[in-house]
């Protein structure tokens, strides 16, 4: 198969912004941010969305929560940020490698109205 946006960026074929990186996934800088800080969250394991993660895949998925904390802190945004996943076609997901956006700078307050 061939590889995704995202595989070709961790593995240096694509430039990217990169924010963090260790041996589970990488951080980079969205392309077309949407927010003032627009960071993806991104594991090297190429799930093709989170519908289809496995069991197995659950102490990951968990890292991946933990680095999103560890990239608000740096990038001094832990008290306001929005994480979101998009999961498959309809739900506006073009990628299809697990992805976490991370946004913050802006206000995402109505997205659910109260
Ligand atoms: P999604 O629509 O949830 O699949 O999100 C895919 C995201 O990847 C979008 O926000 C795009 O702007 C972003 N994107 C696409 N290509 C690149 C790239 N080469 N570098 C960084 N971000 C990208």
């Amino acid at each position: 198969m061939s590889k995704t946006i995202f595989e070709k960026i961790i593995d240096r074929e694509l430039p990217s912004n990169i924010f963090y990186e260790d041996d589970l996934c990488i951080a980079i800088e969205d392309i077309a941010p949407k927010a003032p800080i627009h960071v993806l969250i991104i594991p090297k394991k190429p799930i093709q969305k989170l519908s289809e993660a496995k069991k197995t895949d659950q102490a990951l998925l968990g890292h991946l929560m933990m680095v999103v904390k560890k990239v608000a802190e740096e990038l001094n945004v832990q008290d306001a940020f929005n994480i979101i996943i998009n999961n498959g076609e309809k739900a506006g997901q073009t990628v299809f490698h697990l992805h976490i956006h991370l946004l913050a700078g802006r206000n995402f307050t109505d997205l659910f109205p109260g």
